[in-house]
């Protein structure tokens, strides 16, 4: 079969490699598409640690069961559905309370195995996959616009129900970053809280989109950006404010205009550094109450509730679509801001 694969630290190749070999518990799945990540590009522009094989990427996975190994129940062959990336050891205390994606398994500060990001992922025509993170999806749904909801619906779904207890009616929430977390994080809110929400993007093209997606107002991100916010409500601050960029200037942005007690929740991964202090009243940074949280994935639960939403025509990704060989193509198109919404490979 074909499979786009990292052979080095950087190196993208179109390779023939054979056929994934099923485990007792796991599925073949024939890949219907593939959603890139910025986390992809990341691993592209870093010297990743490779096992000693080439590493099959893509972690946004949608397609048919082709075939079922013989200890797994309940599934068929023909089934479609998506596949939640959290591939937890089930075990732990944190997956027992159903918190997958922070299973304990994995380190302190690791992540759980995510397919295409250690075991081979889903940019190719077959991924062999644990059946437990098969998630079926509707016959109406087609694969394209499936595939990102396993990562740009499933991270943001997380990421805003850990901050319910903000998103009253009326609120402020503010989602930085409108490329392909972004974008379905706005629908999100949109579907799921009476909130007011602000699009911030350094990007004109991505703050039309975040309007088409339900956005009420919309800041191209620069020096004011803050004190726009604090105006907008009244000097409050947001209520909450969802980072999918992560570099200083936005994290600073979230830690300046949250409101008290707010919820900061940081998704993307720019190294920002938040600079948390533990001063007096009156001073720059946080207010009294506000959390920050380092939110990672979601937990299977947020998946199957946002493949509901998708189900209902709430949330929609909106896709760019290339030929799994043209992957390099679409790589180059995310890097340079250009991709608008999600990029998805059809193998
Ligand atoms: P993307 O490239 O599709 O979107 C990024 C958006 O941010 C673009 O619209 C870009 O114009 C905008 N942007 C860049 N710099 C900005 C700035 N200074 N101010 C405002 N906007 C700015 O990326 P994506 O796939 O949506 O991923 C977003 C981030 O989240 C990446 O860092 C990715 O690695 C990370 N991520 C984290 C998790 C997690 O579980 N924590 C999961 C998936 C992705
Ligand atoms: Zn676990």
């Amino acid at each position: 079969m074909r499979a786009m694969q990292l052979t080095a630290p950087g190196t993208l190749e179109l390779r023939t490699v054979p056929v994934p070999e099923l485990g007792p518990d796991d599925l073949l799945l024939r890949v219907g598409a593939a959603g890139i990540c910025h986390s992809d590009s990341y691993v592209l522009s870093v010297p990743f640690p490779m096992s000693e094989k080439p590493l099959t990427l893509g972690h946004e996975i949608a397609g048919t069961i082709e075939s079922v190994g013989p200890a797994v129940d309940g599934r068929q062959v023909g089934e479609r559905g998506i596949v939640y990336l959290c591939w937890s050891c089930g075990e732990c205390r944190e997956c027992l309370r159903g918190n997958e994606n922070v299973c304990l398994a994995a380190g302190r500060t690791a992540m759980p195995p995510c397919p295409g990001l250690g075991p081979d992922g889903g940019m190719a025509e077959y991924v062999r996959i644990p059946a437990r993170s098969f998630v079926p999806i509707a016959d109406e749904l087609d694969f394209v616009h499936a595939a990102p909801l396993a990562d740009a619906a499933l991270t943001p779904m997380h990421a805003i129900r850990g901050a319910m207890d903000q998103l009253w009616p009326g609120a402020t929430a503010v989602a930085i970053g409108i490329g392909g977390l972004g974008h379905i994080a706005i629908q999100l809110l949109k579907a799921l809280t009476e909130t007011t929400v602000i699009a911030v993007d350094v990007d004109a093209a991505k703050l039309a989109l975040a309007t088409e997606c339900g956005a009420d107002i919309v800041l191209k991100a620069d020096e004011n950006t803050t004190a726009t916010i604090l105006e907008l409500t009244g000097g409050r601050g947001a209520e909450a404010i969802f980072d999918f960029v992560g570099a200083d200037p936005t994290v600073k942005v979230a830690v300046e205009a949250i409101a008290p007690n707010g919820a900061v929740r940081l998704v993307g991964i720019g190294g920002g550094a938040t600079g948390i202090d533990s001063g007096p009243a009156g001073g720059p940074g946080l207010p009294w109450g506000a959390t920050v949280r380092k939110s990672y994935g979601g937990t299977r639960s947020d998946l199957v509730d946002a493949v509901a939403l998708a189900a209902e025509g709430k949330v929609r990704a909106q896709v760019e679509r290339f030929d799994l060989a043209d992957a390099r193509t679409a790589f180059d198109r995310l890097d340079s801001g250009a991709v608008r919404g999600r990029a998805v490979l059809i193998p």
